[in-house]
């Protein structure tokens, strides 16, 4: 057991990763795979009321709706024939409809976009593009946005992949954010990215602010209290402060649209092997993992640990069929000899957890409240709902509870209650 004094605690020092000097190395594209899949929203539950069919011929840029009652879809990102349509359940046991395009020779597209898209396009095509830009807020009459918070700045240890899209893509950024200040309507955007990729968004017409880099600090939360002096509180989201948040990924994906046209179809994610070596790499949305994983010859063997997502926010899943989603930063995997034990033995009282809370929350107490499943109380009574998911309790825990996998239940368990109870 790692011994530290009772008196000397301190908070660690984790920080983020720069992206890798360009020149040096390169993105690597991870070859177009035969099939795509992809998740809409909603359980497969009667043929009656499907509006799409294994069979049927889908363009690439077309919109997956296979539910005549929902207006929820899937863009492929390929041409080709629908293949398969099976039932999905995710960790959160939100159902899904899993959809499988196999690629044809054909390769066509649906009409190109505007150049000029208004904002019901933009806000319909790029929801399932890279970084997942979703503008409904700002479609929502009910909902007041003053202000667009770009996020250049990825989220986890390990993970540049946001990064690099700042530092490589810049005209596309600019072009992206010109263009979601005339769609929007929003005019204060601000973009926040770490000191050394100031200079790479100098041309983008927005405010540009620095994210210090220290763990966890591009949080969103915590991008809002730290640089724009606005604290969220508990249970609120920057909605509700009328900030929406956006990856500079998307906006810049959608600059790219604006010159090309097309939807964008491929995503960077960071790689990280099983000695933590980590690489951007390009993948068409979609693809299965073990594709990528391929690029790199990664094994995943029995009791290895696969993750979507970086080490501390992550979430681990089991099947290498699963498809990189618009929202995939990373994929790591952890080799079996490596992984830390999570005991999930009595609390010790030493009080890390607290110390190194940056919402500062009690969690040497709320973690008692969660691990007998007293949700309501969590919140009440300590703050559950400021917490701003960084997973730092977790990493400190001399106990190995499994903390942030205690908060990540008890507030999903919580928002399963709240349409209940109204
Ligand atoms: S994950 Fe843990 S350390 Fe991070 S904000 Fe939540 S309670 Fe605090
Ligand atoms: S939950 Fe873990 S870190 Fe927090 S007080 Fe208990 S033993 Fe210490």
């Amino acid at each position: 057991m790692k011994r530290r004094s009772f008196f000397g605690l301190v908070k660690p020092r984790l920080s983020y990763s720069a992206p890798p000097d360009l020149s040096s190395l390169p993105l690597e594209e991870v070859p177009a795979s035969r099939t795509a899949t992809f998740f809409v929203p909603g359980a497969l539950e009667s043929k009656e009321l499907l509006t799409l069919k294994v069979g049927d011929i889908v363009k690439a840029g077309q919109r997956l709706a296979p539910f005549a009652a929902s207006d929820d879809y899937a863009v492929s990102t390929l041409a080709g024939k629908v293949t398969a349509m099976e039932p999905y359940t995710d960790a959160n046991a939100n159902n899904f409809t899993a959809i499988m395009v196999e690629a044809d020779a054909q390769k066509e597209w649906v009409d190109a976009l505007d150049e000029n898209p208004d904002l019901a396009t933009v806000a319909a095509n790029f929801q399932n593009g890279p970084g997942a830009l979703c503008l409904k807020p700002v479609l929502d009459p009910e909902v007041n946005i003053n202000t667009i918070l770009i996020l250049g700045m990825d989220q986890d240890l390990l993970v540049t992949a946001v990064q690099h899209v700042v530092k490589s893509r810049t005209k596309e950024l600019a072009k992206g954010v010109k263009a979601l200040k005339r769609i929007t309507k929003v005019s204060k955007v601000i973009l926040a990215a770490p000191s050394y990729l100031v200079d790479a968004v100098k041309n983008c017409d927005c405010e540009v602010k620095e994210v210090d880099t220290v763990y966890p600090n591009a949080t969103p939360k915590l991008v809002m209290h730290k640089l724009l002096g606005i604290t969220v509180p508990a249970g609120k989201d920057l909605i509700d402060m009328g900030v929406l948040c956006v990856s500079a990924e998307a906006v810049a994906a959608l600059g790219e649209s604006c010159t090309t046209g097309k939807a964008c179809t491929d995503k960077i994610l960071t790689l990280i092997n099983k000695d933590e070596e980590a690489v951007n790499v390009k993948v068409r949305i979609g693809t299965p993992i073990k594709d990528v994983l391929a690029l790199k010859s990664i094994m995943v063997n029995s009791g290895d640990r696969l993750i979507l997502g970086g080490p501390m926010t992550g979430v681990a899943t089991y099947s290498v069929d699963l498809p990189v989603q618009p929202d995939t930063d990373a994929i790591m995997v952890q080799d079996a000899d490596n992984l830390s034990e999570i005991e999930d033995a009595a609390c010790i009282n030493c009080g890390e957890c607290v110390q190194v809370c940056p919402a500062k929350i009690p969690v040497n107490v709320l973690v008692r409240f969660l691990e007998n499943k007293l949700y309501v109380e969590g919140a009440e009574r300590f703050d559950l709902l400021s917490c701003v998911d960084c997973g730092l309790c977790s990493y400190v825990c001399p106990a190995r509870i499994p903390i942030y996998q205690y908060i990540g239940l008890a507030k999903h368990e919580l928002s399963r209650m709240a349409p209940e109870a109204e």
